[in-house]
């Protein structure tokens, strides 16, 4: 068990909190991020990345952020493997503790603890998630090579997912609720042209099925909204891409958050309703954008330092 003391304390490892640290660091500001349960954050699990400024060839996630943290260990940012698991913003200095039994006490603190998938809830789900249900393709993808699998969702990350996913599947299954995506043009126009994905519009999972034994998916049941026809189909996985949740709870009882749960911060601000704490990146603000995080976190840094 150790007691670290900062002036600056960055909660989280993804682009909003690597780049906070990058301006602390630079700053000459005593500072110290400590990573959460998945360094690097969500971007590591992203498979292509070709919007973010300053790099003429696609990028994968996981390289993007091993760049970022490169360049924060070159600038002296100091990262610590641990998880803040409670936060006391009641005194001041804050004290936070971590899952490791460290505590952190520190003048400011930057929260940046991104924002967490959704599943759909179903008992069934829950039962065979690590065993055929993911969230993940760039991560799980390569386990069903040949194989038919399902995508559910409409938006940017089913249909990121589904066109990765074809690298090694011979079928991808989308599930939609809806008769339109809410995904970009480029997305839609390549997932159009792919004629390894079949859409099925309107509707929605209402089971997974398996085996026990090895517990393994080997289909799930469909529905249609709006005729409710019903439909077996056999796929080995199902990928859940129904959007995200901010990583919020640990703040509720001291921070205003919206009726998304996202951290209400100050007009053309990241600071929040207590001095001193600030917020950035996914957790404020619904975008999952790497370069909002990043411009998020560069602000929230800046404005930190000023008050320090
Ligand atoms: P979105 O919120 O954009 O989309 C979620 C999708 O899941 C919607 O189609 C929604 O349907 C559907 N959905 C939600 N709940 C359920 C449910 N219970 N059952 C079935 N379907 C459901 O989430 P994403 O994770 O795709 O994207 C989040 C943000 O991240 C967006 O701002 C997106 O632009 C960004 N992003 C950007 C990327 C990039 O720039 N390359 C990559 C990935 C994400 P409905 O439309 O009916 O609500």
């Amino acid at each position: 068990m150790a007691e670290y003391k900062s002036d600056l304390l960055i909660i989280g490892s993804g682009p909003a909190g690597y780049t906070a640290g990058i301006y602390a660091a630079r700053a000459g500001v005593k500072s110290l991020i400590v990573a959460g349960a998945q360094k690097g954050g969500q971007l590591i699990k992203s498979s292509e990345v070709e919007n973010f400024p300053g790099f003429t060839e696609v990028i994968s996630g996981y390289d993007l952020m091993h760049r970022i943290h490169k360049q924060a260990m070159n600038l002296g940012v100091h990262l610590i493997d641990d998880e803040i698991t409670e936060v006391d913003f009641y005194d001041h200095p804050f004290v936070c503790s971590s899952a490791s039994g460290n505590s952190f006490m520190s003048k400011s603190i930057i929260i940046a603890t991104g924002a967490s998938v959704n599943w759909l809830g179903l008992p069934s789900e829950r039962k065979y998630i690590g065993h055929g249900v993911s969230s993940c393709a760039t991560c799980d993808g390569f386990f069903y090579k040949g194989k038919e699998v399902a995508v559910v969702g409409g938006g940017n990350s089913a249909l990121e997912q589904a066109l990765y996913l074809t690298n090694y599947v011979e079928k991808v299954y989308l599930i939609h609720r809806r008769h339109s995506f809410n995904a970009e043009h480029a997305l839609q126009k390549r997932l159009f042209e792919n004629r390894k994905i079949t859409i099925f519009w309107n509707n929605v999972v209402d089971e997974i099925v398996g085996t026990e034994e090895p517990l393994e998916v080997t289909g799930i049941r469909i529905r249609n909204v709006k005729s409710d026809k019903k439909k077996f189909l056999d796929v080995a996985g199902v990928f859940v891409a129904i959007g995200h949740h901010p990583n919020t709870e640990m703040f509720r009882r001291y921070l205003q958050l919206d009726a998304g749960g996202y951290i209400i911060t100050k007009p053309k601000s990241n600071a929040t309703d207590i001095k001193g704490v600030y917020a950035a990146g996914d957790v404020c603000n619904p975008y999952r954008q790497a370069i909002i995080a990043a411009g998020c976190g560069a602000r929230a840094a800046l404005e930190a330092i000023r008050e320090l």
